[in-house]
């Protein structure tokens, strides 16, 4: 474990077993410096229990980071289910790993990601108040959508210096819940949106409500765009894509983008400003984690959110001053933050 590639200093990383309920899991808690770790629990039928290791622990730092670059009292950590969520998930699995989260009494709280959804948090809660994001605070997606459109702005600022978003092309990859509404406030800001998805019924809502172009999976790096906004997948910045790579811009909400750091470089020496990834996600973050501090009120929520235009454009300006890629600079302005609790 410590020596893998992906270990970080984590602090604890447990994997979990109930044979029972046929679970297999992994908690990983990369830093409990400014707060109990929190981030949700991701459901994914991994090849490998490497891979979700490798997942579990990536995600888990990104985690800290996102946290304490958003001024949240809170640590970071991850979890990963070994399972399909299409053919596995049942309230007996759900509450078993809502057990094992519950035995770390508050050193890891848990929410939703990809596969685990708000019905699945509720049922988790049932077994350990050790969770976030119920349905109080409502879909986490158009706030995630509201602070990676302010990301947007802010990076459009920096690289084209204007203010406007009107005319401005998008290609948006994956128009799932937080692509589609991030593409919505693109189409009410008068921007002109490419789009593509591998969910023909997700492409089409979104053709038919914003005049969308369509282009297929692997055309969408090669469009003649403005902005790139990643928006389905991690490590879609990679050694097969960057250099099909034609806007100047990449700004979107996937986890994990840069699939090496290198990649960062390599797009930075290109003359391609990317916007950190857990900077610009942060929304739904900051709107999920209100009910853990048991005052959750959304007209407080929206202004942090909207901070992230700031925090954006300072990163990246930072990083046009400095010749450095913005993931370098965003990384070490949130170890800074943890290192001094
Ligand atoms: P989602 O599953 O609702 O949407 C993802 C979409 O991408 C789906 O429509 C899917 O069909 C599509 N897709 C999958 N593979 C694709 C491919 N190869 N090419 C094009 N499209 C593809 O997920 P979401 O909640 O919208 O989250 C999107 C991303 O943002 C994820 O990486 C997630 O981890 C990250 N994220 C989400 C939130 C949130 O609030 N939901 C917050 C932070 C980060």
């Amino acid at each position: 474990m410590h020596e893998h590639p992906e270990f970080d200093d984590h602090e604890q990383v447990i994997f979990c077993r109930d044979a029972a309920a046929g679970l297999r899991a992994i908690i990983a808690i990369h830093s409990t410096a400014l707060g109990p770790a929190a981030g949700g629990c991701r459901m994914w039928p991994y090849a490998s229990e490497e891979d979700a290791l490798t997942d579990v622990l990536r995600l888990s730092r990104a985690m800290s980071y996102k946290n304490a670059l958003a001024d949240l009292p809170l640590g970071g950590g991850k979890s990963v289910v070994i399972a399909d969520p299409a053919k596995d998930k049942n309230e007996a699995l759900l509450q078993a790993f809502a057990r094992q989260v519950d035995n770390l009494g508050g050193r890891y709280l848990t929410a939703e990601d990809v596969g685990v959804g708000m019905a699945d948090v509720e049922v988790m809660a049932r077994v350990s108040k050790h969770v976030f994001g119920l349905p109080s605070t409502g879909d986490p997606s158009p706030f995630t959508a509201r602070g990676a459109f302010q990301g947007i702005r802010a990076a459009v600022r920096c690289k084209l210096g204007r203010d406007e978003l009107t005319g401005l092309s998008v290609a948006v990859q994956g128009v799932g819940r937080v692509g589609f509404e991030l593409s919505k406030l693109l189409h009410e800001a008068g921007a002109r949106l490419t789009v593509t998805d591998t969910d023909a019924a997700a492409l089409e809502r979104s053709v038919s409500s914003f005049g969308a172009i369509p282009v297929g999976v692997d055309a969408i790096y090669e469009q003649e765009v403005d902005v790139f906004a990643p928006c389905a997948l991690g490590g879609v910045l990679n050694d097969n894509t960057i250099s099909k790579l034609q806007a100047p811009i990449v700004a979107g909400v996937a986890n994990n983008q840069l699939a090496e750091d290198r990649h960062g470089q390599i797009l930075h020496e290109n003359g391609v400003l990317v916007a950190p990834d857990y900077v610009v996600n942060a929304g739904g973050m900051l709107n999920g984690s209100g009910d853990i501090f048991g005052s959750y009120d959304v007209s407080k929520v929206l202004p942090r959110i909207d901070k992230i235009y700031d925090r954006t454009l300072m990163i990246l300006e930072r990083s046009l001053a400095e010749d450095r890629p913005p993931h370098l600079i965003a990384d070490e302005l949130a170890r800074e933050k943890i290192a001094k609790g």
